[in-house]
């Protein structure tokens, strides 16, 4: 291309090699899309050199509870570490809530996420009679304030139980008027099996009235009895939702007899549900009444890829009353995720590595996440060669690029007068 004729790409990323292929290329993007970059080489009106290094289309985080982040620094400590005493905790707490510092503390978080290469999110948000509607304004306010930066999916989430905590109905009606994307639900968290499966009927009836996915906190409990998985299941199939549901958490099903486990994998394949696996919140709080041998508490994560499901992770708590630490960082998760669930294998590490980039991408529903030409324009450039390396070093995010602009830039400098520095 001559000089005059400018620049025919906004950014091109030079010496790209994206996971999942062999080779590095070429990569342009035009008004926010990919484009082809073409064999002789295009000009870009910026050009980065990524000399080989490892790019993903940015990391999805499809769990995270960002009204609740850094609430540690505001709240008693939890001292038993358990679950329901983080609920208790919390419940007092909402009665300070305002918009503006649910949006100050989430968009600390929603900052920080994006320097570590977070390109899309879904965050579930508390609905209920408590806090109403203020956590859901909050999160539509950062949403608007952080549009160009990150996509940010919102689910509204009765924690409280939808019969058991009435008006949390019509609340969630409403939270989906203003702008919430995803219809969410607790079901464990009923009186009985009845209250948990009207709790699904009434949360599938909105969804299907908003044309709206559905994503559910399913069996965060121990209790080998927890059956919600199950039914959710059964939902699902019977909505023809299939696809656009997703169950966090089940750690019961961890708990279940093997025959047991089996079947509802099954269920769940069928169902085509997507599975979002939380190791540092679960591995925290499940398991801690147990006698040696405990629990792990984190769902059966090999299991279910073998039988084809879509399992991604997310970081869930965050400094919060249910977990001290977390600071969204998907390679950490990966690190995590890899030891809690047993992957090891150079081809494991690989299926690790797919859940907060592709596994995470179908759970929210991304039809143009990738870097073929008509994907959004983002790409994230790891300080590493490949994935293994990456999540090993937690490697820096050099550069973050959303829509083809640079967002966030990483440099982490380290001097030394050794003979060998071993990374
Ligand atoms: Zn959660």
């Amino acid at each position: 291309m001559s000089a005059q004729q400018g620049p025919a790409a906004d950014l091109i990323i030079r010496n790209a090699l994206v996971w999942g292929t062999d080779a590095p290329q070429d990569l342009a993007i035009f008004g926010g899309r990919y484009i082809a970059a073409s064999e002789s080489g295009i000009a870009g009106a910026q050009e980065i050199d990524a000399a080989g290094r490892l790019c993903i289309p940015g990391f999805v985080e499809p769990h995270i509870h960002l009204d609740k982040v850094l609430l540690a620094e505001s709240v008693p400590v939890n001292r038993s570490g358990s679950l329901n005493e983080a609920i208790v905790i919390l419940g007092e707490r909402k009665a300070t809530y305002t918009v503006g510092e649910i949006a100050e503390r989430a968009g600390r978080i929603v900052t920080s996420a994006i320097a570590n290469g977070v390109t899309h999110m879904r965050t579930h948000i508390d609905v209920d009679s408590g806090c109403g509607l203020v956590p859901i304004d909050a999160l539509l306010e950062v949403r608007r304030r952080f549009a160009e930066v990150i996509d940010l999916q919102i689910v509204a989430f009765p924690q409280l139980g939808i019969v058991k905590d009435p008006g949390t109905a019509a609340l969630l009606e409403q939270a989906m008027e203003r702008g919430a994307d995803v219809v969410g639900g607790m079901p464990f968290n009923e009186a009985g099996t009845a209250d948990s499966a009207e709790h699904i009927r009434i949360a599938f009836e909105i969804a299907q009235a908003h044309d709206a996915d559905v994503d559910m906190h399913i069996d965060e409990t121990d209790d080998p009895n927890a059956r919600t998985l199950e039914m959710l299941c059964e939902a699902t199939v019977e909505a023809g939702w299939q696809g656009r549901v997703t169950a966090g958490h089940t750690c019961a099903l961890a708990a279940y007899a093997q025959d047991y486990a089996d079947h509802v994998i099954g269920l769940v394949a069928q169902a085509g549900i997507h599975m979002i696996t939380n190791p540092a919140t679960n591995l925290m709080l499940q398991g801690r009444d147990d006698d040696h041998p405990k629990r792990r508490g984190i769902t059966r994560v090999k299991e279910l890829l073998a039988r084809g499901v879509n399992v991604s992770f997310g970081q869930d708590n965050l400094r919060d009353m249910f977990y001290p630490f977390g600071r969204d960082d998907p390679l950490e998760l990966a690190w995590l995720t890899a030891h809690a669930a047993h992957m090891s294998q150079p081809d494991e590490i690989e299926a690790v590595f797919a859940m907060p980039t592709v596994n995470g991408a179908r759970v929210l529903g991304l039809s143009d996440y990738g870097t073929e030409p008509g994907c959004a324009g983002d790409l994230v450039i790891l300080d590493a060669y490949s994935a293994a390396a990456a999540i090993t070093a937690k490697a820096d995010r050099s550069y973050v690029i959303k829509r083809g602009r640079v967002v966030a830039q990483t440099e982490t400098r380290t001097t030394h007068d050794l003979p060998v520095l071993a990374v």
